[in-house]
């Protein structure tokens, strides 16, 4: 009888540990991931959100990875987004949606929140330009309005943007890489921060408000542009964090990732560590992105989100 009793202990306590972890990231609304410049939902079986989307559905959530323009300007892909989350919506019947971008997907889902706050439950910007980028800011003295820098700039940029929207299956979008760089820039972010305010800390470097208009804001990022010699991006984001004076992640400064909520802004990861790139490529000595996110999950999940 003893051992009986045992035995079944031990089973109801491997069963609940069982539930315990595929319900981990099971949020009470979808997750909506967006990428940022020159991105993608998937491009050749590869994610851009590289294994989060697995991982995230493991544990339980209801996930969703959306396509917008790899180059356009923050309100344009933010109409694109606003389509995309009115269907998941209506599809899942859900009535709202918890929101993830990286990089320029960080205003673009703010664009969505902003316009339409009945349909979103919580922003969250990873790396996301909140203040502009440094980087924008060079390549526009580099390549001004009108000059045949930025239009040979334009077309080359033009073509990529195209053919990461034919790669990913989404041929249709509409890419205007000028756009894309002056929403970037940090002038750019300034006048959009004005029109689409919330969740935008008051001071460069303090966090924001944590709710407007019944939204949660949350925000984190990096600060060490090289972080794993055998990626081959970190040698440009090496040379491109050298740029900017301040802490950052090679394209974006710590300040200007700054949203709602500051989880934390100083992780040793580059801008692509933040997406686990390239292939899970990243700093030994840091918390794993995808373990981030899984954790970023629970954190709505246990936000009643
Ligand atoms: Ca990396």
């Amino acid at each position: 009888m003893k051992r009986l009793t045992l035995w079944f202990t031990t089973l109801l306590l491997v069963f609940s540990g069982m539930a315990t972890a595929d319900d981990y990231t099971h949020t009470r609304y979808p997750i909506v991931l967006v990428h940022g410049l020159f991105g993608f939902d998937t491009e050749l079986g590869v994610d851009y959100f590289y294994q989060v989307p697995a991982q995230l559905r493991a544990g339980g959530a209801q996930l969703f990875v959306a396509q917008v323009s790899a180059a356009n300007s923050n309100e344009k892909r933010g109409e694109q987004l606003l389509a995309e989350v009115e269907r998941i919506t209506a599809m899942t019947g859900a009535g709202k949606v918890n929101l993830i971008g990286h990089s320029q997907g960080g205003p673009t889902i703010r664009y969505v929140a902003s316009v339409r706050p009945d349909l979103v439950a919580s922003v969250t910007s990873v790396g996301g330009v909140n203040g502009g980028s440094r980087v924008a800011d060079l390549v526009r003295v580099v390549a001004p309005p009108g000059s045949t820098t930025e239009a040979i700039a334009n077309k080359i940029a033009g073509w990529l943007a195209g053919l990461i929207g034919s790669l990913s299956g989404h041929p249709g979008l509409p890419q205007t890489p000028t756009a894309a760089l002056d929403s970037l820039t940090t002038a750019g972010t300034h006048r959009f921060n004005k029109a689409f305010p919330e969740g935008v800390p008051a001071t460069r470097c303090g966090e924001g408000a944590y709710s407007v208009n019944g939204v949660r804001y949350y925000s984190w990022s990096g600060t060490s542009p090289l972080t794993n010699i055998l990626d081959p991006l970190d040698g440009a984001l090496g040379l491109l964090g050298s740029l900017h004076g301040e802490a950052n992640d090679g394209l974006v400064s710590r300040c200007s990732s700054h949203l709602g909520q500051v989880i934390k802004d100083d992780y040793r990861m580059n801008h692509v560590d933040e997406i686990n790139q390239s292939f899970g490529l990243v700093s030994w000595f840091e918390v794993n992105p995808v373990t981030l996110y899984r954790q970023h999950a629970n954190r709505l999940k246990q936000a009643g989100l």
